[in-house]
């Protein structure tokens, strides 16, 4: 299991009855491999023994599961990303384009960026300011704060 989260914790409009406990879980993945082919029930089965063995639940306790199997969830650094820039560069050309958030700018924005790159944009559009260099240059020079 990568993460756990108490979806209750977050806000009551997020769950369906706050008389229950609503945890997600996260597992990161591939398609394909061994995780994503793993069978729902199997899946569901080895997540609530997982939960169990660290002690979050008594496993007996679990009412219901579901699993969602998400595609391309990550924007990946590889292939031809080291020639980002030209499509960077290509896309300034449009004055009334502004690439905002985590895929419309294939950036590893989190939520803070995500929606300062949307405000930072209509700043621009409310002062005219058509170069887009400024939402480009939110985070790249903060720490990352996940990493050790
Ligand atoms: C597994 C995972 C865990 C994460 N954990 C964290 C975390 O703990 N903290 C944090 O700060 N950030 C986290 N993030 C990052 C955060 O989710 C993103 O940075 C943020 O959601 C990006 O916001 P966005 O508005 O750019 O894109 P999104 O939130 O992806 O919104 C884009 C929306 O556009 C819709 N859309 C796509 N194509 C079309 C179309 N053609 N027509 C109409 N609608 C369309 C999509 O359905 C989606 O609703 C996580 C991301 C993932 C995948």
């Amino acid at each position: 299991m990568g993460r756990l989260q108490v979806f209750n914790n977050w806000s009551p409009f997020m769950v369906n009855d706050a008389g229950k406990v609503w945890l997600g879980l996260e597992y990161f993945c591939n398609v394909g491999d061994e995780l994503w082919s793993k069978d729902d029930e199997a899946f569901i089965q080895f997540a609530i023994d997982e939960l169990d063995m660290i002690g979050i639940i008594n496993k007996a306790d679990v009412a219901d599961a579901t699993i969602l199997r998400e595609e391309k969830a990550y924007p990946s650094y590889y292939g031809s990303y080291g020639q980002f820039d030209v499509l960077k560069n290509y896309l300034k050309q449009f004055d009334n384009l502004f690439p905002i958030g985590r895929n419309g700018m294939h950036k590893y924005n989190n939520s803070d960026h995500s929606m300062l790159t949307a405000m930072t944009a209509v700043d621009n559009i409310v002062n005219g300011i058509t170069d887009n260099e400024n939402i480009w240059q939110i985070n790249t020079e903060e720490d990352y704060h996940e990493e050790k």
